[in-house]
């Protein structure tokens, strides 16, 4: 009886952590499919080409909401901007002949630029122009949000040859009141505590720094909507950096309370090692990033917290003191692809994307089932063999679960101070083991939960 009581641990709460599951932990989203759908859309801050990009995410994840907040409203110490919008964009010879074109690839324009008609010469024209002298191939990414400006991305070895004295030059542009546009979507959880997963969506055309962390986020959300909750809720958000997270957090300060745990994911699409950037004070989930990497078998890095690369540093701040490190391949401003036309579709992988899926997906599962556990009757170790243990062990270990030693490890650890991670660090053991062994535990009533 017992024997059928511990096989079926596999469908508790526990589950989704079990080894079995974790080998068929493959997304059911084509990630690479998706990134190659969102590439050419002109994202920036604000406008349509967010807008285009939450609703093709939107397809795969109905419950997907689109919140647009208007221009103007007050956010901490900022405003939400104007709304920048882009139609079209040109330099031409004077006979008529186009040699850069917006329409070739997006990265041309600098974001935010305000529209332009009219003939330059090549002089005026050389301080609006940005290129890339030690990369004369690519195109370099910029943006002026924050200043009214103008100006194109090209390679330095078109402008080269560009001589003429004069060019015909059009940004079809509109820089109006609007909105700002960020998606959000809740996996409910047990209890009222959650995780919050946010990635940024205000790059265009590149495709590690934003696609890669959109396409991951995207494949994640859609796994856990289709799994059996768990304690934790998990809360994604898909928003353009710094604006948009302060936005967010201004827009929620009442229910912050609420995040335990948070990561921003950003530049996971390539097939360098892994980098984890801990968060301001040190947390559980950095612990448990660093236990699913450690166990991955893949190559990684702990980088301490610093207040520069993405909105980790907004969640972290002061006043709002959330615990969400940033979880990297790549790292920003390190890499030669960074910020021009070379992260492209390329530069990313299905490989590496599936990868980071499964490296996330075990630090959210972990999170979700990290538990303390004290022993009901500590005094001595239970007798093993009377509760069916040494077969319930036999039977898991065919899918990858506990061991005989994972169980003595839980049986001596649960003191009621303990969590699952912690023996799981101590014992040196995959956590999904040692969660594992606790569930075999919990099903014999060795084992009883201690709530914070
Ligand atoms: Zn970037």
């Amino acid at each position: 009886m017992m024997l059928d009581g511990v096989f079926k641990m596999a469908d508790n709460d526990h589950g989704a952590d079990n080894g079995a599951d974790r080998g068929g932990a493959a997304p059911s989203l084509d990630m690479m499919a998706l990134l190659r759908n969102l590439f050419p859309l002109p994202r920036s801050l604000t406008g349509d080409g967010v807008r285009a990009t939450l609703t093709a995410l939107k397809a795969d994840l109905p419950s997907l909401e689109i919140r647009e907040v208007s221009t103007g409203t007050r956010v901490f110490d900022w405003e939400v901007p104007r709304e920048w919008n882009i139609r079209a964009a040109t330099i031409k010879t004077l006979d008529g002949r186009v040699l850069v074109d917006f329409a070739d690839n997006n990265l041309h324009v600098v974001g935010y630029s305000i529209p332009v008609s009219g003939t330059f010469s090549r002089e005026e024209l050389a301080r609006h122009i940005h290129t890339l002298p030690d990369q004369p191939d690519a195109i370099p990414y910029r943006t002026s949000y924050y200043a009214e400006n103008w100006g194109f991305c090209l390679p330095h070895s078109l402008w080269q040859e560009m001589q003429d004295e004069s060019y015909l030059v059009e940004i079809d542009s509109t820089l109006a009141d609007g909105a700002l546009t960020y998606g959000e979507l809740f996996v409910p959880g047990d209890s009222n505590e959650e995780i919050l997963i946010s990635v940024h969506i205000c790059h265009p055309s590149l495709a590690n720094d934003n696609l890669s962390g959109i396409v991951v986020a995207a494949a994640l959300a859609q796994h856990y909507l289709s799994q059996p909750s768990g304690r934790l809720g998990i809360r994604f958000l898909f928003l353009p950096a710094t604006i948009g997270a302060i936005t967010w957090l201004a827009e929620n300060e009442d229910e912050l309370h609420r995040v335990v745990h948070g990561l921003v994911l950003t530049c996971i699409g390539d097939e360098g090692p892994f980098h984890y950037k801990r968060t301001v004070e040190g947390a559980v989930v950095d612990l448990a990033v660093e236990h699913v990497l450690a166990h991955s078998g893949h190559a990684f890095e702990m980088m301490e917290f610093s207040p520069y690369g993405y909105d980790e540093r907004q969640y972290g701040s002061p006043g709002i003191a959330l615990a969400v490190g940033c979880l990297m391949r790549a790292v920003h401003g390190t890499f030669p692809e960074y910020h021009t036309s070379l992260d492209n579709c390329d530069f990313v992988t299905g490989t590496a994307l599936a990868q980071s899926f499964r490296v996330i997906l075990e630090v959210i599962d972990l999170l979700r089932n990290n538990v303390t556990y004290r022993r009901v009757d500590g005094r001595g170790e239970p007798q093993l063999g009377r509760r069916g243990l040494y077969r319930a062990i036999a039977g898991q270990k065919e899918g990858g679960g506990a061991s005989q030693m994972d169980l003595l490890w839980v049986l001596n650890q649960c003191d009621g101070q303990r969590s699952l991670l912690d023996i799981a660090e101590r014992s040196r053991t995959p956590f999904s083991r040692i969660r594992a062994a606790a569930d075999l535990c919990l099903d014999a009533e060795l084992i009883t939960e201690v709530r914070s």
